[in-house]
């Protein structure tokens, strides 16, 4: 690679994509070729210009070596001709609309399950036979729990809730005759009110608590005293 452009690897470089000892040779290359610099600066308008579009993410596992090797010329390979690099450019707007698509695809799953939420607290907030219980205890907060009798649908409903610290979140226990139970972990939002919902037979139940547990999946039994608690 030493005398050579590195116009194929470029796309790669431009994203991170290369394996740590291409991005070294890549990088010793760049600074001596002013060529090469400047075929990398188009790239990156490209390619930042379409990461723009999309939000970024990681694409599938394997995508990217994949992409990359199909399109990268066997080392020895004559390399006079210009359409590996063009095909590197395609293979980099393939791997950015790639990881475009994961993330949309996330995005739009968290949105969906939020969306659903909101849609049962609703429901439940309107229902005539729903009751709602006001939660309490250590810290300042709106908590309400609402549930239909004799339902399987509940939703917790939480404002002002201070941010926990980044390792921390918030867990909601269903507290029964037995071990108490998992319902969900929730970080606070400062823009809008957290909605979790929650199914369960509330009548084996003689509570609801939130304590702090381990961000990101929470306790399966809690492991602190509740910060907050109502009784159902
Ligand atoms: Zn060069």
């Amino acid at each position: 690679m030493r005398d050579e452009h590195v116009l194929e690897l470029l796309p790669g470089y431009a994203l991170d994509a290369l394996e740590r000892e291409e991005q070294r040779a890549v990088a010793e290359h760049l600074r001596t070729c002013a060529s090469c610099r400047e075929e990398l600066v188009l790239l990156r308008g490209v390619t930042d210009s379409l990461a723009a579009a999309v939000i970024p993410a990681s694409p599938p596992a394997g995508l990217r070596r994949a992409v990359l090797d199909a399109v990268r010329p066997a080392r020895g390979m004559q390399r006079w001709s210009p359409s590996p690099a063009w095909a590197a450019v395609a293979a980099a707007l393939i791997l950015v609309l790639a990881a475009g698509l994961v993330s949309i695809n996330q995005k739009l799953q968290a949105l969906h399950a939020r969306l659903a939420a909101q849609e049962q607290a609703l429901e439940l907030l309107t229902a005539p036979a729903a009751r709602t219980i006001e939660l309490s205890g250590s810290v300042e907060a709106s908590a309400r729990f609402v549930f239909r009798p004799g339902r399987q649908a509940g939703a917790l409903i939480v404002t002002d809730l201070r941010d926990p610290g980044r390792d921390l979140l918030y867990q909601l226990w269903l507290i029964g005759p037995a071990q108490p139970e998992s319902a969900g972990v929730f970080r606070p939002r400062t823009d809008r009110p957290v909605i979790l919902a929650v199914s369960g037979d509330f009548a084996r139940y003689q509570a609801v608590a939130i304590s702090v547990e381990r961000a990101p999946l929470g306790a399966t039994q809690p492991t602190a005293a509740p910060i907050l608690v109502g009784r159902l």
